[in-house]
């Protein structure tokens, strides 16, 4: 078999939606797990809508996804006299035609098509007139008249559009610009595109495209569609159902690996495994399990994978990450206050409870400032932080201050005997420790938190509750 090679070709007029990183998940996919290459192109022919941002948008979001292109990145739109030149041979092969007829000419014989029930086309009036070049003039494609057009979906399977169906559509419109299922197939015929997979909103193009390569003689690439994601109430996925833009996730808090994951199994399924690594879903992944129906968008799942990815990431990796995130929420100029050591060290204790890197560095504060800045919640102050337990948190901060070692087994053997001597319950004193330390009711393991923060930022806290009793 030839190598195979698949691409990815959105058109930059908006960020990079979930919808189009699926399909472009999918197509690199496909060729990687059949070792061949994927490759990028921009499509920015439409010059209105079409944006420097939106490209670059797109780029950053393909690159966050680690979705990189195995090519140079193609833009369609400097392509532009190459898929002249392919309309010229059409014209003088006679596989195409220039036609002068107006836009109401045209308007009136779709007219008249549909008054006599007809399928509303262009009627061929200038197929066989031989015309040249000219002002005003369009160039369209000899469609067969009759015969069909047949191809097997490698997600519908077969489809099959009987020439009659179609018009003679246009190739090169009156102001010299060819049009888009022209530079599609051109395109994808040149970057030697053997697998197109797309969204399912480009079926009916398909077979317009395949007469194209068939007038060219070229060899018809293989084509998959597939179906577009829906909100949870099943209707079209929209912004409404929260976030679009891959980048968006990026914001939120989700890592990339995690978004891919749940993109490949948006649609595709292999046995009941959820989890996939990037090496592993190269290696499972198969066409033939690309799903037919609409799949639902479901970002409580997704936050379950994100929150598995997050508990297995490498510590050092997630301080970047949470840093990126603290960055956001503070700006430069605080967040470079930030202990990053102590993040770093913090991490493991924060990463089995965190669903996003959001969450996380929300969980982190509490470790990252000064006792003097620790936000206390009123409820716990008021439960656990009696003039009972304050003055208990006195004596306890004195055998802290004597400890040899501020290691997690000397603060656990410490504590212990602190309890026995006065015959106390752990409970009793280990929440108004929590939450004189950390603010709160909940947290990772005591001595865990103690032996992260320190025994200076430790004591500053239990110091600085004394008064809270007063
Ligand atoms: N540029 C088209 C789009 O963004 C995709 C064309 C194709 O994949 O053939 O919808």
């Amino acid at each position: 078999m030839s190598e195979i090679v698949t691409r990815f070709a959105p058109s930059p007029t908006g960020y990079l939606h979930i919808g189009g990183a699926r399909t472009a998940l999918f197509s690199y996919l496909l060729a990687k797990s059949l070792g061949g290459r994927f490759l990028l192109r921009i499509e920015d022919t439409d010059l209105e809508r079409s944006t420097p941002e939106a490209t670059q948008a797109i780029l950053d979001a393909m690159q966050w996804l680690e979705l990189g292109s195995d090519g140079e990145i193609v833009y369609q739109q400097a392509r532009a006299a190459r898929h002249n030149e392919v309309i010229d041979q059409l014209v003088a092969a006679g596989q195409a035609y220039y036609c002068e007829c107006s836009k109401e000419q045209v308007d009136a014989m779709r007219e008249k098509a549909r008054a006599e029930g007809k399928k509303p086309k262009y009627d061929g009036t200038c197929r066989e007139r031989n015309l040249g070049p000219g002002e005003g003039r369009v160039v369209r494609i000899k469609t067969p008249l009759d015969g069909s057009v047949a191809f097997k979906d490698m997600v519908k399977g077969p489809i099959a559009v009987a020439c009659e169906e179609m018009d003679d559509m246009i190739l090169r419109r009156s102001d010299g610009s060819p049009t888009y299922n022209l530079a599609v197939v051109v395109d994808d015929h040149d970057m030697g595109v053997t697998h197109v997979l797309r969204g399912d909103d480009h079926v009916n193009n398909t077979p317009r495209q395949i007469l194209i390569y068939r007038a060219m003689g070229w060899d018809v690439p293989q084509f998959g569609h597939v179906p577009m994601i829906l909100g949870p109430d099943k209707k079209k996925l929209s912004k409404r159902h929260g976030a679009l833009s891959v980048m968006e996730y990026e914001k939120m808090g989700y890592l990339p690996e995690a978004v891919v994951n749940y993109l490949a199994r948006l649609g595709w399924s292999h046995g009941d495994q959820e989890i996939f690594s990037r090496k592993e879903l190269v290696e499972c992944f198969s066409v033939d399990n690309l799903g037919n129906s609409p799949s639902v968008f479901d970002v409580q799942k997704l936050e379950w994978l994100n929150a598995q990815y997050i508990m297995q990431a490498d510590p050092d990796r997630l301080a970047g990450l949470v840093m990126d995130v603290i960055r956001w929420e503070v700006g430069e100029e605080e967040a470079a206050n930030v202990d990053q050591a102590v993040l770093r060290k913090a991490l493991p204790l924060l990463q089995p409870r965190a669903k996003t890197l959001v969450e996380l560095a929300e969980a982190s504060r509490f470790f990252l400032v000064d006792a003097g800045f620790l936000q206390y919640d009123e409820n716990a102050v008021q439960k656990f932080l009696t003039s009972e337990s304050i003055s208990l948190l006195t004596e306890y901060a004195a055998i802290l201050r004597g400890l040899d070692e501020f290691s997690e087994e000397k603060l656990e053997s410490a504590t212990k005997k602190f309890i026995e001597d006065r015959g106390l319950k752990f409970k009793a004193l280990a929440q108004p420790i929590r939450v004189a330390i950390t603010g709160r009711t909940a947290s990772p393991g005591l001595f865990e938190t103690m032996h992260v923060l320190g025994r200076s930022q430790t004591l500053a806290r239990l110091e600085r509750v004394q008064d809270f009793g007063l």
